[in-house]
């Protein structure tokens, strides 16, 4: 049997009664479940396996079955400011469906639970708070580095030089920077904001406009990864962007 902490990655109706709940464990990765009975009102799994919800489950493992039998499942953070926060939401969702779509299956993913883990904590602890910010970027940078893509975000690509001011020039199809004076006379072809979210991240600021700097660090990361496979989710986010003109 195992017991283990759980991130409810994605959630669907499998019959009138049942669920597949997809999660990400912290002992054994991306795991599927079917659980039985779970659309009904009396399931004792309540909100524990309702999406992005922070439980610990107990199943046993069967390794010739592509669908697990949950045992029990216990709520340990429903993240309801998270969920209040449609922004945070929309950045919770995305996160969660890049790690069920880009993570290897059927291995242990002990540092991709980790960021996960940390990156909705502090959404849901942020909340409202200049903090939470720059809580997307952070984890778009680290998974980045989990899954061997890692970016150098602090050095000139061209002169080797650390950055003493925001860079001119980010390229995202190596994810390297550049420095102000190697950028010389060459117009960049990022956006001042998204040279300052860099710069922001870096010295662990608050980041005005984050939208910029993390839609450097996806299109970075899907162009490593490939974009063919579409995260459904980053059009709620879009949307949510717009209504909140950020
Ligand atoms: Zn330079």
């Amino acid at each position: 049997m195992i017991k283990s902490r759980a991130i409810v990655l994605h959630r669907y109706a499998y019959s009138d009664s049942s669920w597949i709940v997809k999660a990400l464990t912290e002992e054994s990765g991306i795991v599927s479940f079917i659980v039985k009975g779970g659309k009904r009102k009396e399931s004792p799994f309540k909100g524990a396996l309702d999406p992005l919800a922070l439980s610990e489950v107990v199943f046993r493992e069967n390794p010739n079955a592509e669908l697990q039998y949950i045992k029990e499942a216990t709520l340990i953070d429903w993240r309801k400011n998270m969920r209040e926060d449609l922004l945070a939401l929309a950045k919770a969702q995305v996160m969660a469906e890049m790690v069920l779509r880009y993570a290897p299956q059927g291995i242990p993913l002990q540092a991709e639970f980790a960021l996960l883990e940390q990156a909705m904590g502090e959404l849901e602890r942020f909340c409202g708070k200049p903090e939470s910010s720059s809580v997307f970027a952070r984890w778009l940078l680290k998974t980045c580095d989990a899954w061997g893509y890692t970016l150098d975000l602090s050095t000139c690509s061209r002169c080797s030089k650390a950055l003493d001011a925001p860079p001119a020039d980010f390229i995202p199809e190596t994810g390297t920077i550049v420095c102000k004076e190697c950028v010389g006379e060459n117009a960049p072809r990022i956006r001042q904001e998204t040279s300052e979210g860099i710069w922001n991240l870096l010295k662990g600021n608050e980041i005005a406009h984050p939208q910029y700097l993390e839609n450097a660090l996806l299109t970075y990361l899907r162009q490593h990864i490939g974009f063919h496979k579409e995260i459904k989710s980053l059009s709620f986010l879009n949307g949510t962007r717009k209504i909140y003109g950020c």
